[in-house]
């Protein structure tokens, strides 16, 4: 049956192939579209400190704002900028703009916050990338105390030596640096003193079914009090519910950033929200 069915299939395959491959050149170059016409924004997510009730932080989030597809989640094409290494160039873009941002914020008399920002493995793996940070930091007026960067493990792991070095750059700039969706890659609990950030994000993945399952709850609080005994903040992400703030909070974590405290907001949204002081009651009710 195969041999009856191949050499039209073989056909099929390879037309089919070329296809892809001209799609995914057609997304490409939308994309580098989209960097030129400066289709690209950011959205700002709170994170909440529960100790003080206050928003001290956001992380800032890339969306594609399509002229006729509108709002483009990261999901969608972050995957393809990284393959294709357009994500040096779009992330350029992102740690300008959300330095700017969180300059302007202060500016503007807003109490200040520090704004956290994804890297990618192949930015942080470009040569030039702490001389460029140092540079953007310049350039936007930003003081590096108030800029976050957030490293997954997988990008560390990729070359741990290379990695720590890169990171005590980034420190002797002053910048923080956090790890993303921590317990989701391989990182060894050895290696991790050896690096030097200052923060874990607890991935979503481990909260999201708080309460209903015991392992994803044992594993969250142990990675709280990793965190804890290793002196380095921990902040839980993908908090929706009452429930899971309860147990994250009885857990010893005092840092969330989910929908239970709002989703990722444009700018104009973002900074009506810190007005509001809305989840700061929610929070001591
Ligand atoms: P991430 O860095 O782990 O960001 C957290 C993601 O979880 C965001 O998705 C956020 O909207 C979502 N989230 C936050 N709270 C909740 C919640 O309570 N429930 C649920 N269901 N989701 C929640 P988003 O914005 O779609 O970003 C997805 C990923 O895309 C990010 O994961 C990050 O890996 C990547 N990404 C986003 N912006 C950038 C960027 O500027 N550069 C790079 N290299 N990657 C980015
Ligand atoms: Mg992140
Ligand atoms: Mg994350
Ligand atoms: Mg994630």
């Amino acid at each position: 049956r195969a041999k009856a069915l191949g050499r039209n299939n073989l056909k099929l395959f390879s037309s089919e192939m070329a296809d892809a491959a001209h799609a995914k050149l057609l997304r490409v170059e939308a994309l580098r579209h989209a960097l030129e016409q400066n289709e690209f924004v950011l959205h700002y997510q709170p994170q909440l400190d529960l100790a003080s009730g206050r928003i001290f932080a956001a992380e800032a989030l890339l969306r594609w704002n399509h002229p006729q597809q509108g709002l483009i989640s990261p999901c969608e094409f972050v995957p393809l900028a990284e393959e294709t290494g357009l994500i040096v160039e779009i992330g350029e873009w992102v740690l300008d703009a959300a330095c700017r941002q969180n300059r302007a914020w202060q500016d503007a008399g807003l109490p200040s916050l520090i704004v956290s920002v994804n890297v990618s493995a192949r930015q942080f793996a470009e040569k030039a990338w702490v001389s460029r940070v140092a540079r953007t930091l310049t350039e936007t007026g930003l003081d590096p105390q108030y800029l976050e960067l957030e490293l997954t493990e997988s990008l560390i792991m990729q070359d741990v030596p290379q990695a720590i070095a890169t990171m005590h750059e980034l420190e002797s700039l002053g910048v923080r640096l956090a790890i993303d969706d921590f317990g989701t890659g391989y990182s060894s609990l050895s290696a991790l003193k050896r690096f030097p950030v200052s923060r874990l994000k607890i991935d979503r993945s481990f909260v999201k079914d708080i309460p209903d399952d015991e392992d994803d709850m044992a594993i969250t609080a142990a990675i709280i009090s990793l965190a804890q005994k290793l002196k380095l903040d921990v902040i839980a992400e993908g908090v929706e519910t009452q429930e899971q703030l309860d147990f994250l909070r009885d857990a010893g974590c005092n840092e969330i950033q989910g929908y239970w405290v709002s989703r990722p907001l444009p700018p104009a949204a973002f900074v009506a929200r810190l007005a509001t002081g809305r989840t700061a009651d929610a929070v001591n009710a």
